[in-house]
């Protein structure tokens, strides 16, 4: 057993565990890497503390000063708990759409929170935007820019891809997640490659879109709708630039939830949707590759976050998405 040194040390080194459920379904062995494992409890704080970090490296962040950025929340979050640790403020602009749970967190780590109504990208009343202007406006404020600031990425390549690569022992064939920024798909695919190249990197998509028909046919063109926070990308941006994807899947907000309730009463793992998404992604992608391979994927946050959506029977319905079933019995 080891000592840390510091609390920003609990970043990253999550642990890699066998889905028994997913394993079977696909007739491979389907890894998923508990990045809600993390203190700020998704696989954002890495992107977080790189970013932190490289602004600071640059000088453009000096001691007192804030942090202000756009996020679906867990980004916030990570922000706010490293901007703690080094003495730094952080204001946070989010779409009032998120959960609950998000926004009270934020509140409770001493995060400013500016919400805004949600918009798409090309209103300047996007979070991503306001959140720009807030920095420009806020002195001695740098504005962490997740989307485009290849910090992101940066994080997945020298960290998560590393852990992944060791602790398969280098024996991994694919590798899916969905995406947000896209800096876990291209630097956890970039980190990969570059161990060999052999390993297949897909891009696992919901529903509301645009990359799987990018990837597919090299036209950003969005379908449908998903209640997953935190992913679905209409655009490419600065961390999806150049990431090295063999391959597409677009999985149902329906076939997400399915293995959210598998992996919850079948292995005793809380997730939320996203993680879902990713695991019926590499069971796609576990199928595409064969008996005896062995893929990986990431379970970003932990599902404590989203008592208020996914596991609240009453959100669920009028969704028009199924409950969990143990929940109308009780
Ligand atoms: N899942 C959740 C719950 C998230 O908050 C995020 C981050 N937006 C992602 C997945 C996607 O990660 P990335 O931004 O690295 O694409």
């Amino acid at each position: 057993m080891t000592v840390l040194p510091n609390t920003l040390e609990l970043i990253g080194n999550t642990p890699l565990v066998r889905l028994r459920g997913p394993s079977e379904e696909a007739g491979c062995d389907v890894f998923g890497k508990c990045e809600f494992a993390n203190p700020g409890a998704s696989v954002k704080d890495r992107a977080a503390l790189f970013i932190v970090r490289d602004a600071e490296r640059q000088g453009l962040l000096r001691p007192g000063g804030t942090i202000v950025e756009g996020t679906a929340g867990n980004t916030g979050i990570g922000l706010a708990l490293v901007a703690n640790a080094l003495g730094y403020k952080t204001i946070i602009v989010m779409p009032e759409t998120q959960s609950q749970e998000k926004k009270d967190t934020l509140r409770a780590l001493g995060a400013q929170l500016v919400l805004v109504p949600a918009a798409p990208y090309s209103n300047p009343g996007h979070f991503v935007h306001t959140s720009r202007r807030l920095a420009e406006e806020t002195e001695n404020a740098v504005w962490a820019n997740q989307f485009d600031n290849i910090a992101n990425r940066k994080a997945h390549i020298e960290t998560t891809a590393e852990e992944i690569w060791s602790q398969m022992d280098g024996r991994i064939d694919g590798f899916t997640c969905a995406a947000g920024t896209g800096g876990t798909i291209a630097g956890v695919g970039m980190g990969l490659k570059a161990k060999d190249e052999r390993v297949t990197i897909a891009l696992t998509d919901p529903h509301g879109a645009a990359l799987f028909s990018y990837y597919a046919c090299g036209e950003l063109r969005a379908e449908g709708s998903s209640v997953a926070e935190g992913i679905g990308q209409g655009r490419v941006t600065a961390n999806l630039d150049g990431a090295p994807i063999d391959t597409q899947f677009r999985i149902s907000d329906e076939e997400g939830l399915l293995w959210v309730r598998r992996l919850l009463a079948e292995e005793g793992l809380c997730l939320g949707l996203s993680s879902g998404i990713n695991v019926a992604g590499a069971i796609a992608l576990g199928r595409q590759l064969g008996a005896g391979t062995r893929v990986a994927t990431i379970l970003c946050d932990t599902g404590f976050r989203y008592l208020s959506t996914i596991y609240n029977p009453e959100w669920m319905q009028a969704k028009n998405l199924p409950p969990m079933p143990w929940q109308l019995e009780n």
